[in-house]
């Protein structure tokens, strides 16, 4: 009897996808293939690579077989069709965006994003004609309220950072493909281990792999992941991957590739003139990285959970905001979007304003004081001494960075010396 192949695991296709033992070598860990091109077999070899009829490696600032590992496995990862890895997590935004947008052309945003995407796509973003709306997320219909004729996408984190709002992922997909735009979700805080976007409608899934997946706070890296389900012929909007393009011979990317348009175009248009390369060491700390992402994950989460709970009663805490805590405003949609857990990131207040938070941040010893999330390590930043000190108080709160807030990213070290080492340093700043 015919058995039906089995679908790997996550955990199995967190070790295995996208990897075989090097067939030069056997090697079974993915070389670091640190070569900027590739030898021709011939002059027809070389002719069909550049048309895009063969596939095949030309020159690394379009793609290396390291980095091709590490696109196949977050593709796998997280549902998708295909994946484009680039230097950093701005770079992903940059070429998911550039993929599709003319000048002129419009997207919508939630309000509550990391600060540097507002950042990007509020101020550079503009220089390349781009105009993105900002809208809160907490009420969904303000994303239909605010389309436009000009509008060809929507864009939302899973899980925002620093504030830990949680979106309703099905509902904002709902309002997007009934007005044929692009859903786009940076998954960075959650991972597809805590969620899958594309389960719930998303059409790109973008990543800070610096963050999670590579997560050991040594490699900087972004990744566009694709579903391949987006019809890019239903309406005129999606001129760069349904029309001729000049610069091959007046190819037609979406009729020529089908679910991979969009894939080849970031590699063959997007690379080829952005140049946000990932370098293949950085690919190869990712690949490593993400092995043990299900392990990392499960423990990032179980921490996180056990020291927002210690936080919230703590005499030297006024607030905690953490979704898995049953009184969090996004709780219910944490359960329906984050079953696992909450991720690892979130603020708290602590009694005393500016002075406590920079006493906290002075006074930990295992915590490291630094801008980043997602280490093994527990990060701690205070926005209102470091990041936000350029705002005035208004801005800094409007910004969710008021003066008594601190931004927590939980490692997966010892809970107990986590706990332990922030309450040493909140003791501390009841003498500030
Ligand atoms: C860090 C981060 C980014 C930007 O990624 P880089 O790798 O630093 O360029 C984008 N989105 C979120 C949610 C992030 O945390």
């Amino acid at each position: 009897m015919a058995e039906k192949p089995r679908t790997p695991g996550f955990e199995t296709l967190a070790i295995h996808a996208g990897a075989s033992p090097d067939p030069a070598t056997g090697a079974r860990s993915t070389p670091i293939y640190q070569t900027t091109a590739y030898v021709f077999d011939d002059v027809d070899h070389a002719a069909s690579l550049f048309n895009l009829q063969t596939y095949g490696y030309i020159y690394s600032r379009l793609t290396n077989p390291t980095v091709s590992v590490l696109e196949e496995r977050v593709a796998a990862l997280e549902g998708g069709r295909g994946a484009i890895a680039v230097a950093s997590g701005h770079a992903a935004q940059m070429l998911a965006f550039f993929s599709f947008m003319e000048p002129g052309d419009q997207f919508l945003a939630s309000n509550k994003l990391y600060g540097g995407s507002i950042t990007q796509f509020g101020r550079s973003f503009k220089k390349f004609g781009w105009e993105c709306v900002f809208v809160d997320a907490d009420d969904p219909e303000n994303f239909r309220r605010a389309l436009t004729p000009r509008c060809k996408a929507i864009f939302v984190e899973t899980l925002s950072n620093p504030t830990g709002v949680v979106v309703d992922l099905e509902r904002i997909a709902g309002i997007a493909h009934e007005a044929g735009l692009l859903f786009i979700v940076d998954n960075t805080m959650a991972s597809p281990w805590l969620c899958r976007p594309m389960r719930w409608g998303a059409d790109l899934v973008i990543h800070s792999t610096t963050k999670f997946l590579s997560g050991h706070g040594n490699a900087m890296g972004g990744v566009v992941v694709d579903s391949g389900r987006f019809d890019w012929a239903q309406n005129d909007k999606f001129a760069s991957l349904t029309q001729p393009e000049p610069a091959y011979h007046g190819l037609r990317f979406y009729e020529t590739f089908g679910d991979l348009a969009l894939t080849v175009h970031g590699h063959a248009v997007g690379l080829r003139d952005l140049g946000a390369t990932m370098a293949p060491l950085n690919a190869f700390l990712t690949i490593t990285g993400i092995e043990t992402l299900p392990l990392r994950m499960e423990r990032h989460v179980q921490n996180a959970q056990q020291v927002a709970e210690q936080l919230a009663s703590h005499p030297a805490v006024s607030w905690v905001a953490y979704a898995g805590l049953p009184s969090n405003p996004y709780h219910a949609l944490a359960r329906k979007y984050l079953p696992k857990g909450a991720g690892s990131v979130f603020t708290f207040g602590v009694k005393g304003g500016y002075d406590a938070g920079v006493a906290l941040v002075e006074g930990v010893e295992l915590f490291s004081h630094l801008a980043n999330v997602g280490d093994t390590r527990s990060l701690i930043i205070h926005p209102a001494s470091t990041t936000h000190r350029q705002l005035t108080e208004e801005q800094q709160i409007a910004a969710g960075a008021g003066p008594d807030v601190v931004r927590l990213s939980i490692g997966i070290e010892s809970v107990a010396d986590i706990i332990a080492d922030l309450d040493q340093a909140l003791n501390k700043t009841k003498r500030a």
